[in-house]
């Protein structure tokens, strides 16, 4: 019944599009999995309660990608401890109350942080209120192989790293062997669950029903050189003996509303579809046989579950650094900055070497994940059942800023 159901609450921040994917996997899951017992809250906590510079982060994050080398050194001068906590636990005095405010809204038995930076003021308010025993508290990494130590926190209940190289640096950041599971990276049941048949999405896209068809993309915001392979796939995919193409292209731009009119602007002699941000990536994925990518984690496991070869033209430095190895390693994929090259490859794929896209296909999909955000929530399902709180939903104590 109703008052058995448990809050959760995602801790999440729109910056890029990953974050949002893995908070939207894990509450479909716990509907999937679990029904009424759990009510699933979503929050970018920063940008409803706090002031600048947090409620702008996803502004800040932006700005530093797109300059590369002020994210780099954002990434790894903050990477010592004693800097990242000293800032974060003054910012934490700072918007605590409006952090709290945030949190009590929502009355959560289950807080769930799926970013770098969502670890350590709620998890300080958490303490500050007595609700640590109460209130279970999870890290969700989303970063695949390098990632931020701001993401470890030594008081959370449990720490989900979705790969060995990420729990072993949770073990160097102190967290022991109980706090962390390593799972893989959660990823929207869509992708894991949906039988798709591809000539349907085809047809259900308007693609032609024949040509391979390679998907370009950046991450939720259209980030890497997507123009400039577009504009080389545009060359290698046409034959120009015959006048015809040899492959479609499908280019899904994310958020970035430049880069889609720029590529309306241009005359294609092969077939293109350009999208803005969309809603039914596993789809789209799904009618394709190739991508392109920078090396963001969410798109890099959506394409394994999905069996698509991948071409890694970019990665963001720090974070998605190790994703590339991770890939090329695996034989899954290879990495090129040249948009040349890439256009090359995904030619050959679709011609003379279309034994070498098979092969990395399947290992793709051994490569594949899908069944990790519902190994992570029938876990957290389990360290509630072991925890039944007593008396929900909870009140405030004295607030925060009367202790100070
Ligand atoms: N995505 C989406 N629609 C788009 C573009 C991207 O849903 O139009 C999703 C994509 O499927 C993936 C996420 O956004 O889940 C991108 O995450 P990734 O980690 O690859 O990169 P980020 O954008 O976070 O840097």
């Amino acid at each position: 019944g109703a008052e058995k159901t448990k809050n959760v609450l995602i801790l999440m921040s729109d910056t890029g599009g990953g974050h949002r994917a893995s908070a939207e996997a894990i509450r479909d899951a716990f509907q999937i999995e679990f029904g009424d017992e759990y009510r699933v809250f979503i929050k970018d906590v920063w940008k409803e309660y706090t002031g600048w510079p947090l409620n702008d982060m996803e502004g800040q994050y932006k700005f530093m990608v797109k300059h590369v080398q002020l994210w780099n050194v954002a990434f790894h001068s903050t990477s010592p401890r004693w800097i990242h906590s000293a800032y974060l636990a003054a910012i934490a005095a700072y918007y605590a109350r409006d952090v709290e405010a945030g949190l009590m809204e929502v009355k959560p038995a289950i807080i769930i942080s799926v970013h770098p930076l969502m670890q350590h003021i709620p998890l300080w308010v958490l303490k500050w209120q007595g609700l640590q025993k109460k209130v279970i508290f999870s890290t969700v990494i989303t970063d695949l192989t390098t990632c931020h130590p701001t993401w470890f926190h030594p008081w959370v209940n449990r720490c989900y790293c979705p790969s060995q190289e990420v729990a072993k640096k949770a073990q160097q950041e102190g967290l022991s062997e109980e706090q962390i599971k390593v799972c893989g990276l959660p990823i929207r049941p869509s992708f894991a669950r949906a039988v798709l048949v591809k000539d349907e999405l085809r047809a259900e896209f308007e693609m032609d029903p024949v040509l391979p068809a390679v998907l370009l993309m950046g991450g939720g915001e259209g980030f890497g050189p997507v123009k400039k392979t577009a504009k080389a796939l545009g060359e290698s995919l046409y034959d120009k003996e015959d006048q015809k193409p040899i492959g479609q292209i499908v280019i899904i731009c994310g958020r970035n509303k430049n880069l889609a009119s720029t590529l309306e602007a241009i005359e294609w002699k092969v077939p293109v579809k350009i999208r803005g941000f969309e809603k039914q990536m596993a789809k789209w994925m799904g009618a394709c046989d190739c991508i392109i990518t920078k090396a963001g984690p969410g798109t890099i496991s959506e394409a394994l579950i999905r069996g698509l070869p991948i071409i890694l033209n970019d990665y963001i430095p720090g974070q998605e650094k190790g994703n590339v190895p991770y890939v090329v390693d695996n034989g899954a994929g290879v990495f090129t900055r040249s948009s040349k090259e890439t256009a090359k490859i995904v030619a050959e794929w679709f011609s003379t070497k279309q034994d070498e896209r098979k092969k990395m296909a399947e290992n793709a999909l051994k490569l594949a994940q899908p069944e990790a955000v519902f190994d992570i929530v029938r876990d957290i399902h389990e360290l509630a059942a072991q925890r039944e709180p007593s008396n929900f939903p909870y009140e405030l104590t004295a607030s925060f800023s009367s202790l100070i």
